[in-house]
């Protein structure tokens, strides 16, 4: 009989789990990505400020699928740009594919709330490429800063403003934070430690919103400790020309801008049908994760929205949701038998402010400081893919806790020739 031939679009956390738990001896699994690797989004901060090297948070597909587990899965490489419902097949800026069944596993983009040129002056830390875009920036900014004399430039290319309270801003505030406290006097001799602002700008009243009371008045404490000025019920307004102005009325002269304030779902042009992405361009599926209006089209993960009594607004876009949701599809297209609901288990949530300072929330339990640090290094040196990548991370942690001049504070920028002769993106 012919095996029924399975899309899945992403290679994330989703993706990469439910092709992993699928019959290939039922279904064909075809993973298409615009990347040729998986990526691990909670330390991408950490490549951002030159804690960790790019590569030690990817890890090649092609190589992923050479696993026992993925033996039969093909991967394609590819952007897709279009759904076509009535062909029945994906579009990417290479060819077209076609699917008997679709798992939409793309994840999700940032997200400028309609402040479209934004994107033109601001980093942001969605990608590989966009950490270490950041990276640079932030490398550039001290090297600049250290020999320019003019008053009024130098503190613009001094002052940092990571946009948005939430884990990723927090971590990476906290991070240029540290680097402000124990790496300026060290390695930046012309810049005086004062010079250095790092400003955390977040729209409500307090950080770390999603995370418990106690968590979010320990992390306050904490960016405090590093030197991080808060600016809190406050939304940015404009970013241009090395100046930011904020909702409040006021503004600062700012050159680095980190934006980290939102996400909405990868976008796709849908043909050959009236269904369109919903709220926050997230699919509206059903607890079998269909997609609704869609036959044999389901979603996973950040991209997908089911509300519930306990998540009104859907699942939180964190990695354990994909996951959890992977397993569920896999049991259930497997079986051919709709009959296992999504139901999501919430492990926890943890976010780490510089070293030795962490929070953690589990169940009704918080803890913070030191042991919730060592648990967070756990967390995430386990969920790391590729024994060689737990290695590298944790060779480089271990270094950077007793040497606090991290060996990878280069400022690599790729050659602009040759001119590329393809889109990449
Ligand atoms: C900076 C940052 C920090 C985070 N920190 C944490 C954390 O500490 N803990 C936590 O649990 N979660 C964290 N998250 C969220 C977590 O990364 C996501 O919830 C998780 O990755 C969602 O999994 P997914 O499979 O839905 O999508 P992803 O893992 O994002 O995978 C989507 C895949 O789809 C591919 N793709 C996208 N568009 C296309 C297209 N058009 N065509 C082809 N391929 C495409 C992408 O290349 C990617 O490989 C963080 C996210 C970010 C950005």
């Amino acid at each position: 009989m012919k095996k029924e031939k399975i899309v899945i679009i992403g290679a994330g956390f989703g993706g990469l789990n439910l092709a992993k738990r699928l019959d290939k001896n039922k279904y064909d699994v075809v993973v298409v990505d615009r990347r040729n690797y998986h990526s691990f989004p909670p330390l991408f901060y950490q490549v951002a400020s030159s804690g960790l090297e790019p590569s030690n948070i990817a890890f090649p597909v092609r190589r992923e699928i050479r696993s026992r587990r993925m033996r039969g899965v093909l991967y394609r490489y590819g952007k897709v740009t279009e759904i076509d419902m009535a062909k029945r097949e994906l579009v990417t800026q290479y060819e077209r594919i076609s699917f008997d069944k679709l798992v939409i596993a793309a994840g999700t983009t940032n997200n400028f709330f309609g402040n479209d040129t934004l994107d033109e002056h601001v980093y942001t830390l969605k990608t590989v490429p966009e950490a270490i875009r950041t990276r640079n920036a932030v490398l550039g900014r001290l090297e600049r800063g250290s020999i320019e004399t003019d008053p009024v430039r130098r503190k613009a290319l001094l002052t940092f403003v990571v946009v948005g309270g939430g884990p990723a801003g927090v971590e990476v505030a906290g991070a240029l934070g540290e680097m402000k406290r124990y790496i300026i006097k060290k390695e930046y001799p012309l810049i005086s430690r004062d010079e250095v602002h790092v400003l955390l700008v977040e729209g409500t009243g307090k950080v770390l919103g999603t995370m418990s009371p106690a968590s979010s008045d320990d992390a306050r404490k904490a960016l405090g400790e590093l030197m991080v000025e808060l600016k809190l019920n406050t939304m940015v307004k404009t970013v241009e020309n090395g100046r930011v102005t904020f909702t409040d009325g006021t503004g600062i002269d700012a050159e680095t801008i980190i934006w980290t304030a939102g996400v909405a779902g990868v976008p796709f042009v849908l043909t050959g049908t009236d269904v369109r992405a919903g709220r926050g361009g997230r699919f509206t599926v059903d607890e079998y994760n269909r997609v609704e209006g869609l036959d044999g089209v389901y979603a996973i993960g950040d991209i997908a929205m089911h509300a519930d009594e306990r998540y009104p607004r859907g699942c939180p876009q964190v990695a354990q949701p994909a996951i959890q949701q992977a397993r569920t599809l896999a049991r259930n297209l497997n079986s051919g038998e709709f009959t296992r609901p999504f139901s999501y288990r919430d492990k926890g949530s943890m976010a780490t402010i510089g070293r030795n300072r962490a929070v953690v929330d589990m169940g009704r339990m918080h803890f913070s400081g030191f042991p919730a640090w060592l648990l967070w290094m756990v967390v995430h040196l386990m969920s790391l893919m590729g024994m060689r990548n737990r290695a590298m991370v944790f060779l480089n942690w271990f270094w950077n806790y007793f040497n606090f001049g991290s060996p990878l504070r280069v400022l690599m920028r790729p050659s602009r020739l040759p001119l590329p002769s393809f889109r990449d993106e």
